[in-house]
């Protein structure tokens, strides 16, 4: 038996180790089982160039716990190592390894994240155990050995016989803070979640827990619709099918592979749940994808795997790696150039995915440049009828005769609540524009963003003023009412109105059978308002600021004959009011005990 000393500055490495790898102390399954891994893809490899002649047989690797004894088993059918080997890859290598890690990190209080992606190998095994042997037979003409190490410096070596043969057995033998990892449903979860998708079967009490061919590691040409249906299935069993998805195959200038599922969205508060998960050759990383993923296609589910993401430093540093940059801008032209082929190739289907692409789209608009000008293309508004769908320029052709204002720039029309603006739409549309829908979450930031980009584009909503107006602030037609009636009428609205300042009345002559009052909220204000709402300040100034009103009293309606001849003051002023409310209701505005005088008093005017 060859005893010694593992060549170390650190007098003992193994309590370092132990505190800094705190809460991921489970990464010692994804270290020790890639490199079972490794060691039988390496046999693998050596006999397909012929260097290895025996058989290569099963090659599952098993893991195995045994609680009454405290032990936990990885054994693999690989390479396996001589003594030399031992002596060289564990002793002094593997170690200098760990140590390096320990003097890079031994100043850095816990920073269990940077350490869980340093790959410190074989050593990890010792966070969660008193002793660890390592029991292995070479492919090679050479005796088994058997290595023995309790965190010490100290270490055995021995000469030994192992029955299964070729291959090599990891024994832990697990300390008492440890013992929740002899329990089966805790290493289960464990290998479920790291060795999931590993290319070599691993067996959990001979019960095989991973696919070793997942979709993404295929071609292309030689997966189905239903295949990438069945994979999206296998990564989120709940969710609902996908909506199409992008198969990345990249080999140069970096390497990666993996797909993307645009997911099917029903409900906000459920975006968040299933993310996109990082391998690199198939071992699992991370579901912490940020940098690497654009920031607007967080939201998209799937798989990436790249061997060229440095694991093993810090988030600062990731975000300034070339390779990261590069993959970040492959991904978002991937995802542009499919949205762009989906649209010039089956527009229909692309349209009716557009209620859950949209989101992407636009909010890809407002944040990558890039994606911004591709998008500009296939970005779409539906119509307020629904069903038809007009592009920038398409819309433009539509609308331009109609719809483009004194100062050139084109007018779009849009309702947030189509039901609850009906009056307006109706309005719009009878004088021959088009409104379009947008009513989604990231509609109002969009539209502030886009028109700055969009040059001679200005967006108002259907209710931001009477139709008239819309598009260009009007001339006041002729009003019948003289000008005593039209004095009289403005101050019994004013005096209606005085305890709400914030409503502005404005007497016009409009269509005789327009709304006989109108209420109408400047699109500037509201979007303040709505932006802040969003943003989560509803706290600050504007947010609080009262609604600025506009209160257009239609002076053409036959009512206000009716009214001003009436000798009764009493009803005039009610009538005035209610008329006042019912304009304020359709813009959903009256509530409260405003809301409760107005039925009252609808009551009162009904009885004849
Ligand atoms: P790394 O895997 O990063 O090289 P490790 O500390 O995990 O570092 O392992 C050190 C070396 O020990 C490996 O490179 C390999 O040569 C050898 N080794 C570890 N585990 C096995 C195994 N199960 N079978 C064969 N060789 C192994």
């Amino acid at each position: 038996m060859q005893k010694g000393a593992i060549r170390v500055q650190t007098e003992n490495i193994f309590p370092i180790i132990k505190k800094f790898l705190y809460s991921d102390h489970e990464i010692f399954i994804r270290e020790l089982v890639s490199n079972a891994v490794d060691a039988t893809q390496k046999l693998k490899t050596l006999a397909s160039v012929g260097e290895f002649k025996g058989e290569t047989g099963e090659v599952a690797i098993e893991v195995t716990v045994d609680k009454e004894n405290k032990k936990i088993t990885i054994s693999d059918r690989g390479i396996g190592m001589t003594a030399e080997e031992v002596d060289k890859y564990i002793n002094q290598v593997a170690f200098s390894g760990a140590e390096e890690f320990v003097n890079k990190y031994k100043d850095r209080g816990t920073g269990a994240n940077i350490i869980g992606h340093f790959g410190l190998g074989f050593y990890s095994s010792f966070m969660i155990s008193d002793k660890v042997e390592i029991i292995s037979q070479s492919w090679k003409e050479a005796p088994a050995v058997r290595w023995e190490c309790d965190g010490s410096p100290a270490y055995e070596l021995e000469e030994t016989t192992r029955e299964a043969g070729r291959g090599t057995d990891i024994v832990m033998h697990v300390n008492d803070d440890s013992l929740e990892f002899l329990e089966d449903g805790r290493i289960r979860s464990i290998l479920e979640k790291f060795c999931r998708f590993l290319p070599i079967p691993i067996n959990f009490h001979g019960e095989q827990i991973n696919n070793p061919n997942p979709a993404w590691t295929k071609k292309p040409s030689e997966l189905t619709t239903e295949d990438y249906q069945n994979f999206y299935k296998e990564l989120y069993p709940y969710a609902e099918p996908p909506l199409f998805w992008i198969h990345l195959n990249v080999d140069y200038p970096f390497n990666l592979t993996g797909i993307l599922y645009f997911p099917t969205i029903k409900k906000t508060y459920e975006m968040q749940k299933d993310k996109i998960n990082l391998y690199s050759n198939q071992v699992y990383v991370t579901d912490e994808v940020k940098d690497i993923v654009p920031e607007f296609l967080m939201l998209l589910h799937g798989v990436i795997d790249s061997p060229d993401i440095p694991l093993n430093v810090s988030r600062s540093y990731l975000q300034g790696d070339p390779n990261v940059r590069k993959i970040n801008a492959h991904i978002t032209k991937k995802v542009a150039d499919k949205l762009d082929e989906m649209f010039r190739n089956d527009r229909k289907a692309f349209e009716e995915k557009w209620e859950h692409t949209g989101l992407f789209v636009k909010y890809g608009m407002m944040t990558e440049d890039k994606f911004y000008e591709k998008a500009n293309k296939f970005m779409v508004m539906e119509d307020v009828d629904g069903g038809t769908f007009y592009t920038l320029e398409e819309l433009r052709t539509e609308t331009q005769a109609l719809q483009t204002n004194k100062e050139g720039k084109l007018v779009i029309l849009y309702t947030t609540n189509p039901v609850q603006q009906d009056s307006y739409i109706w309005g719009a549309k009878s004088k021959g524009y088009k409104v379009i829908k947008l009513e989604s979450l990231v509609d109002a930031a969009f539209i502030n963003t886009i028109e700055q980009k969009w040059e001679n584009v200005q967006f108002t909503r259907v209710d931001s003023d009477i139709a008239d107006n819309l598009i260009d602030a009007g001339e006041n037609k002729e009003s019948v009412l003289t000008e005593d009636q039209q004095t009289k009428l403005q101050t019994l609205f004013s005096e209606e109105l005085k305890a709400q300042p914030n409503i502005k009345v404005d007497l016009k002559g409009l269509a005789v059978d327009a709304q006989p009052v109108i209420v109408t909220r400047s699109e500037f204000m509201r979007r303040m308002k709505d932006m802040a709402a969003i943003g989560g300040q509803a706290n600050s100034w504007y947010a609080q600021l009262p609604d600025e009103i506009t209160m257009t009293v239609n002076a053409n309606h036959p009512i206000y004959q009716d009214i001003l001849k009436t000798d009764d003051p009493h009803r005039q002023n009610k009538v005035v009011r209610n008329l006042a409310d019912l304009a304020l209701l359709s813009q959903n505005l009256l509530t409260g005990a405003d809301l409760t005088a107005f039925v009252h008093r609808s009551v009162e005017l009904l009885k004849v």
